[in-house]
């Protein structure tokens, strides 16, 4: 069986339950983007079943791909691939928009990678911590960072058994941009195990509280291909700007405010660049190691690096 007519069948096999349409109607298709057209492969076989999807008016999350297959997190580099996946739910986190019904972050040995559950899927409901065998998940790409959709085909079984999660490590190289609100000389509160940041002195779970000093930044750094968030923490924030807690607070004593300080941070930190490598959690990553870089590295390596993460 030709290349494309084996595409033109696993097409139709997708479609043939909602429309009535032959193998050689998608053949024809096929070649004639291919072979008229010059058009890849993989390109035509998303324009063809897009096609179909709008004469079937249908979504893509309504078809599946017969024959899923089992898949580590970490392979994941192809968008639409329908794949399954043993992993524990390690985070949810709040839906953006009326159509999501869950949102979160996955993890199995090799790794984490974000989820969505649509609200049309009319899935049982994921619970953080809960480990869970997902079959006919669909992989999506956003700006060279994967995801996977939880569909109306998917199955979902809830498994006993525990589930190591990997260290995702993330290694970025570019210029810091931006350093978000929330950093410099923070507060938190001293609750057992609470540790939230106060606003104007006040924690969300246990109200007006003395707070206790702390330093972070949260900043944006942007390899030239995607912007990345990332954390650094107390020993990490002294490292980068050689400032350490005790004369962060003298600043601030000095000063009566403590926005002092992320001024002067700030004006530390931002445009240059740095190699930062750290776990990825959520949607952050947690400067572990960081390293001033003189400029932008080889802005081709940095590409091909950054499509490789
Ligand atoms: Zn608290």
């Amino acid at each position: 069986m030709s290349d494309v007519r084996q595409h033109a069948d696993e097409i139709h096999d997708q479609f043939s339950d909602h429309i009535d349409v032959t193998v050689e109607d998608v053949e024809e298709r096929l070649r004639t983007l291919v072979d008229e057209y010059k058009v890849p492969m993989d390109e035509a076989r998303r324009s063809v079943t897009n096609h179909y999807l709008e004469a079937a008016d249908l979504e893509r999350e309504d078809i599946s791909r017969s024959g899923s297959e089992a898949a580590n997190i970490e392979d994941v580099d192809e968008p639409e691939e329908w794949i399954d996946l043993t992993a524990k739910v390690i985070e949810l986190w709040d839906p953006r928009s009326d159509s999501v019904a869950q949102v979160g972050l996955l993890g199995d040995p090799t790794g984490t990678i974000k989820f969505t559950k649509w609200a049309k899927s009319d899935l049982p409901a994921l619970e953080e911590g809960g480990v869970y065998e997902l079959q006919n998940v669909v992989t999506d790409e956003y700006q060279g960072r994967y995801s996977v959709k939880l569909n109306s085909t998917t199955v979902i079984e809830e498994l006993e058994e525990d589930l190591e999660v990997g260290n995702d490590t993330s290694e970025i190289e570019g210029a810091l941009v931006d350093m978000q609100s929330g950093s410099g000389l923070i507060k938190r509160c001293p609750k057992e195990g609470c540790t939230r940041v106060l606003q104007n002195g006040r924690c969300n779970e246990h109200g007006e509280v003395e707070g206790e000093f702390d330093l972070r930044i949260k900043a944006v750094v942007d390899d030239g291909l995607d912007a990345h968030e990332v954390i650094f923490d107390k020993e990490a924030t002294e490292e980068l700007t050689g400032l350490s807690l005790e004369e962060a607070k003298d600043m601030a004593m000095d000063a009566l405010d403590t926005t002092v300080v992320a001024d002067e941070i700030m004006d530390d930190i931002v445009g240059t660049y740095y190699r930062i490598e750290g776990p990825t959690f959520g949607r952050y990553v947690l400067a572990d190691d960081v390293e001033e870089l003189d400029g932008p590295a080889d802005p081709e390596q940095l590409l091909i690096k950054a499509r490789s993460m």
